[in-house]
């Protein structure tokens, strides 16, 4: 079967949204460059009778999406998928014999924050799921919890934890590894020659079942991951559901991560509370014509302790849960901690669990949430709104998309194109248009083109298909 019906009713939601992002973004400059009340009242209205004509387009599209069988199918697609993965991973991780495996080993002693730190451990899983290596994650001393990641997480085998081997050497070329025993990972960064099953490929022998059944097959392969690698230990699973209980964290809820002290003015924007709860509000009127919703409720996560009092101030309509705890511990004083360490984990855990993510992809916080959200739903690549960045992988091979339909600039700000072209994507504004640059040009020359013009490229990689995983 081929993958055209489910590929072309994204498009479609896709589309709806993109169009909205354009019209309203038009219909709000219009409104601020006319002196003319009468006309801005008027635009108001058009917004408002807009938007809810869109939401009624889109509620459309979401019954679709669960039509004649749809949704049950995708349910038991999604399950098998993730049961196949999981167990390769199990197999891969499960020598019968640890002094003759292959072995990747990984050292978790990179300079940055947990998000950034977790990352680092799913592109080490990646470089030994390709390679059909043993993955040995080397934790102890780690700069959050002296113990290693095993003080919250499961080990990653039960079989093999040691990382001796007959013979070892650093990454390399294929041939000049080939036949060590033991190879030791740099930081993706480091990574020479950059084999091409680096995100954001997805493994060849599954990538036909995941482009059908997922809007964004990436964050899914990189979702089953993160999965594998963060089982929790017992003590934080017990942990993270009585807190579940004492916050009152129910479904549906809208998680924001807002991202806010050392980040702010050096790799990121400062956002107002408000550009959060306009999405969040967005999300719960469209949520309200499907059903019921008795109390609007979000999750708030942030590093800014003084957030959570401004939010309820300013949206009393709302229910906020948040660990007020983990807000006063994040600060950076004790950002090393294991305190802080146990407040960010249960944070990203809690973000994971909403239904729809708010915050700026910026932040390797919520990329991870956003990633671990997409084992719980068969296709939640749309469940979020990022305030700046498009998703992306930190040290991820390049970004492409590929032209459905010919734009002839309207400006000096934009690009050309014809249908077939390569883009190299650097962001979308969401406001109907998206910034990169046309790889058939030169010089190459960054510039904006509308969003719904193009289709992103799924990189596909060779990787092993682990038949023996399966019995
Ligand atoms: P990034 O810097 O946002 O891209 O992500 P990192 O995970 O690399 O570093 C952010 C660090 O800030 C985390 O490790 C936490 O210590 C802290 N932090 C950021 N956001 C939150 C949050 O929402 N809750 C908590 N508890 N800590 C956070």
């Amino acid at each position: 079967p081929s993958n055209a019906y489910e590929k072309i009713r994204r498009k479609v939601d896709n589309g709806v949204t993109e169009i909205w992002y354009y019209m309203r973004s038009q219909l709000n400059q219009l409104k601020k460059s006319s002196g003319d009340q009468k006309t801005q009242v008027k635009i108001d209205q058009i917004l408002e009778n807009g938007g809810e004509q869109q939401r009624s387009i889109m509620t459309d599209i979401y019954n679709l999406s669960r039509a004649d069988g749809f949704s049950s199918w995708r349910q038991k697609e999604a399950k098998e998928l993730t049961k196949l993965v999981q167990q390769r991973l199990r197999y891969l991780q499960n020598p019968k014999d640890c002094s003759k495996a292959k072995k990747i080993v990984c050292n978790l002693n990179k300079g940055c924050g947990y998000g950034c730190q977790v990352h680092h451990v799913a592109y080490c899983m990646i470089v030994a799921y390709a390679t059909e290596r043993t993955l040995i994650l080397d934790s102890k001393g780690w700069r959050y919890a002296r113990e290693g990641w095993e003080k919250f997480f499961l080990p990653l085998s039960e079989t093999c934890l040691d990382r001796k081997g007959e013979s070892s050497g650093r990454w390399g070329a294929p041939s000049n590894i080939e036949h060590l025993q033991v190879v030791e990972l740099p930081i993706v960064d480091g990574l020479h020659p950059r084999p091409e099953f680096l995100p954001l490929a997805i493994p060849e022998d599954i990538s036909q079942r995941l482009m059908r059944i997922h809007g964004h097959p990436i964050v899914w392969w990189m979702g089953q991951i993160m999965t594998y690698i963060q089982r929790p230990q017992p003590a934080l699973q017990e942990d993270i559901d009585k807190m579940s209980q004492a916050l009152g964290f129910t479904n549906p809820i809208v998680g924001l991560h807002v991202r806010r002290t050392d980040k702010v003015g050096t790799e990121a924007a400062f956002h107002g509370i408000e550009e959060y709860m306009f999405h969040a509000e967005e999300f719960y009127q469209r949520l309200e014509r499907r059903q019921e919703v008795p109390v609007r409720k979000i999750y708030l996560a942030t590093d800014d302790a003084s957030l959570l009092k401004e939010a309820e101030r300013k949206y009393p309509k709302y229910t906020f849960v948040s660990d007020n705890a983990i807000s006063k511990s994040a600060g950076l004083s004790s950002r090393y901690s294991e305190d802080s360490l146990r407040g960010v984990i249960v944070d990203i855990y809690f973000l994971s669990r909403s239904d729809f993510l708010v915050c700026t992809f910026s932040s390797q916080v919520c990329r991870v949430a956003y990633e671990m959200m997409q084992d719980l739903h068969p296709d939640a690549a749309a469940n979020f709104r990022s305030l700046d960045d498009i998703y992306y992988y930190g040290g991820q091979n390049a970004h492409e998309q590929t032209v459905l339909y010919e734009h002839k600039p309207q400006g000096s700000d934009e690009i050309e194109m014809r249908p077939g072209d390569s883009i190299g994507v650097a962001g979308n504004h969401w406001d109907g248009y998206s910034k990169g640059s046309n790889l058939r040009s030169t010089p190459r020359r960054a510039g904006l083109y509308p969003s719904y013009k193009v289709e992103d490229k799924t990189n596909i990689a060779k990787m092993p298909t682990y038949p023996e995983a399966e019995n």
